[in-house]
């Protein structure tokens, strides 16, 4: 590193932060970007510095958006009282990808995980059971992952909604076991949805 001058090694150790990044990658994005074109590398900075300023988190589903409400949460052709409960956005945008799915989303923020010390506190439990006391909900859809902490999570929701009168189904076994739902191809993750079965 000290072959470089220290606006390079600057980046160098920036890039390094990146998940799966490691320094011969960081080195090789950083030259790449020092011989790519003036207006290139602008608008990946500018793209950089407006993602913290402008994504914020959804006031209803909890999953990313720039304004208020998601462009999901806001579209009226969506049925508002069918909700697909997931771990994270990349899960909901695969469910989105897959087009089989027309209700909105909560984004539970993570997985219980006691192990990591993760508990129901820590994700947006509280916030689904308050949709549910709030009454105008048909049917939850349970779509964790179908490891460990996917399952527990499930069947945590699925104990804290068994005394109110809604319907809840989990993400039928087209999913792989230990699954992670962003990593699964669309026809599976449309199918799972559609045989999805009463918990
Ligand atoms: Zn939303």
């Amino acid at each position: 590193m000290q072959y470089y001058p220290e606006s390079m090694n600057r980046l160098i150790r920036s890039l390094c932060r990146l998940p799966g990044i490691g320094e011969k990658s960081a080195e090789r994005l950083a030259m790449h970007l020092l011989q790519a074109p003036e207006a290139e590398v602008s608008m990946l900075a500018k793209n950089i510095g407006e993602l913290k300023k402008q994504v914020n988190i959804c006031s209803s589903c909890f999953s990313l958006s720039d304004a208020e409400k998601c462009r999901i949460c806001r579209d009226p052709s969506r049925n508002a009282s069918l909700v697909c409960v997931v771990e994270s956005p990349p899960d909901m945008a695969a469910i989105e990808k897959s087009g089989a799915f027309t209700g909105v989303y909560h984004i539970l923020q993570g997985l219980l995980s006691p192990m990591d010390g993760i508990g129901p506190s820590d994700i947006r439990i509280a916030e689904l059971v308050e949709k549910v006391v709030a009454g105008s909900l048909r049917e939850i859809i349970i779509a964790t992952a179908t490891n460990i902490e996917g399952e527990a999570t499930a069947a945590y929701i699925m104990n804290q909604l068994k005394p109110f009168a809604v319907k809840i189904t989990r993400i039928a076994s087209g999913v792989p076991m230990g699954g992670e739902l962003k990593y699964v191809d669309q026809v599976t993750l449309k199918k799972a949805l559609e045989a999805r079965y009463d918990i």
